[in-house]
């Protein structure tokens, strides 16, 4: 059960409201974010919902049976909307593009993919300072100097910065330059962190793990949203099948799956989905066709030199064709959507 709170409800009609939903035999647990309050009540008895809906204080009341609540679109049938400012937005109806290499390298790198997204309209640009790797001797990135470098570069330009957090202490010290925090797939279930993302009130993507479930999925978002965070995108980024011809499996399935099960956006991740850069653009396309709000896809000047992932990431001019199939795909889709 989720109960909205009316913002004005005083101490009293709140201490009688947990009362009633204790007595009924649920626990409880209050919720607030940068945009409301709630209550939710977990509990398996069946009850008469007027029993605590007739009480003073309550916006709205919902019966959600799904594991996950808050995240569920089964109390909020409208689509969230993360709004990044400046008319950059990424939402239901609307097709967000990220771009940008696998790590942040240098001021020269920054600067050539800022200037290409400029010149194809793209307005939020990925990219990771803190580099999770495989191996512990690859490159591990530039760090929180990068961060403030790219800030600088990027933020002139009008472009968003999307970037990884890799762990809890990192959050406060990357706040001022960030406008999503990536959680990455090797922690997605990293609680702590999730935790941590709770308490900020900037957008947060959440990549599915690489042997995780959607459900899996929409409990570490329900975990940043019960935190108080409700600026949340769930990213489909491929999981790991017995499939080895390609670097993962691109889930497809998980964005319509998503999508109706969730009111978050959902961005997919065509790079690490498939790890070969000759079919990036279909699968990106493909992810476009099955519903996605967004596309996150590696770009660098020149993917052969590039730190890490060069075999996945596109080159300027690939990047540019793809943004805008990207877009005339979404508007084709647009027209399935009326069917
Ligand atoms: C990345 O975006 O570069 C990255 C490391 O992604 P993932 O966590 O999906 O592997
Ligand atoms: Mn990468």
């Amino acid at each position: 059960m989720i109960i909205q709170l009316q913002s004005d409800i005083s101490e009293a009609q709140r201490g009688k409201l947990l009362d009633q939903v204790n007595n009924i035999g649920y626990k409880t647990t209050s919720v607030k974010t940068q945009l409301g309050e709630y209550i939710i009540g977990i509990g398996k008895r069946e009850f008469d919902i007027r029993k605590v809906g007739h009480l003073d204080g309550i916006r709205d009341i919902h019966i959600v049976s799904d594991e996950y609540k808050l995240v569920s679109k089964k109390w909020k049938a409208k689509p969230t909307a993360i709004d990044l400012g400046d008319n950059v937005a990424i939402k239901d109806g609307e097709m967000a593009i990220i771009t940008g290499p696998c790590s942040i390298e240098s001021e020269e790198q920054i600067r050539a993919v800022v200037d290409h997204c400029v010149e194809n309209g793209i307005k939020m640009m990925r990219g990771g300072v803190f580099k999770p790797r495989s191996s512990p001797y690859a490159f591990r990135g530039l760090g929180l100097e990068g961060l403030k470098l790219w800030y600088e570069i990027a933020h002139e330009a009008g472009i968003k910065i999307v970037t990884e957090v890799m762990q809890t202490s990192q959050i406060e010290e990357m706040y001022p330059y960030v406008d999503v925090y990536q959680v990455g797939a090797r922690n997605s279930q990293n609680f702590n962190l999730l935790d941590g993302l709770g308490t900020v009130d900037k957008a947060v993507m959440i990549k599915r793990g690489i042997s995780g479930t959607i459900e899996e999925l929409l409990q570490s978002a329900e975990y940043v949203f019960s935190g108080g965070n409700e600026k949340l995108i769930l990213c489909e980024r491929g999981i790991r099948t017995y499939e080895k011809a390609s670097r993962n499996t691109l889930d497809l399935n998980a964005v319509p799956i998503l999508k109706e099960k969730s009111h978050l956006p959902v961005i997919v991740d065509p790079s690490h989905g498939i790890g070969l850069r000759a079919f990036v653009p279909q699968m990106a396309l493909a992810g476009v066709m099955a519903g996605a709000d967004g596309v996150i896809y590696e770009s660098h000047a020149t993917p052969e030199k590039a730190f890490s992932d060069g075999q996945q990431t596109l080159d300027f001019e690939q990047s540019a064709r793809l943004a805008s199939w990207i877009r005339e795909s979404f508007s084709m889709r647009k027209e399935f959507d009326l069917l």
